[in-house]
């Protein structure tokens, strides 16, 4: 079997940061499946459907068609470049509307699985661990406070030169995790074999140096 890690957590946890290293290290490739949510959300809105279930078919028809690529850190749908019109605020939102729509998550699936390549993967996202590779030998379920994640959020913001109220992050990533935890379908939970880490106090070495730690294991 091709090894897959799975990083598994809510909004802002630094699972995105955690995931890009390890498999940087490894050699892994990588799949930011949250980035997939976004682009089908993007799509969907610029196709004018509106992002709830009165359009689940025609998004999770969008979905299956969709034509992404991930070029070094750049996102690209279609051949246009995408990789900051998926990170706003606004696009993290629409993204949590398309996923809890069963026919989109239904729609990805496949393209998920295409990532799993030699020499091995690191999957980032939601459900990696409990849906999309339940056979992954190491899961980890990434969290940190609500406030520790508004305010790494509000840093990375800032280091892009966007001013950012941190009320207003703090209050965006607890209506998304809401959101991703009461879902009926694949809501966001630790996969039983899942290993916690609570990333709160440690820096970002820290938890990359545990991620490994565990994967010799
Ligand atoms: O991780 P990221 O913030 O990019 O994810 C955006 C949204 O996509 C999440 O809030 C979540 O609702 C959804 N998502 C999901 N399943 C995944 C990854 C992301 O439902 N595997």
């Amino acid at each position: 079997q091709i090894p897959v890690i799975c990083l598994d957590g809510p909004t802002a946890s630094g699972k995105g940061t955690v995931a890009a290293r390890v498999a940087q290290q490894l050699g892994y490739h990588l799949l930011d499946s949250g980035a997939l949510y976004r682009i089908v959300a993007l799509a969907a809105r610029r196709a004018g459907l509106p992002l709830d279930a009165s359009a689940e078919a025609a998004i999770a028809d969008l979905a299956q068609q969709l034509a992404i690529r991930f070029e070094g850190d750049r996102v690209l749908l279609a051949s246009e470049d995408v990789t900051e019109a998926i990170r706003t605020e606004q696009a993290g939102m629409d993204a949590s509307s398309v996923s809890v729509l069963p026919a989109v998550r239904t729609a990805l699936v496949a393209l998920q699985h295409s990532f799993r390549r030699l020499p091995g993967l690191v999957a980032d996202g939601r459900d990696m661990g409990t849906v999309i590779f339940p056979d992954a030998p190491l899961k980890v379920f990434l969290t940190a406070s609500a406030a520790q994640r508004a305010h790494r959020r509000h840093a990375q913001l800032l280091s892009k030169g966007i001013s950012a109220n941190i009320a207003d992050l703090l209050a965006d990533l607890e209506a998304r995790d809401a959101r991703d935890m009461s879902r009926s379908t694949a809501p966001l939970q630790a996969a039983q074999d899942a290993l916690a880490l609570d990333s709160t106090q440690l820096t970002a070495d820290q938890t990359v140096g545990q991620v490994f730690e565990w994967w010799q294991q």
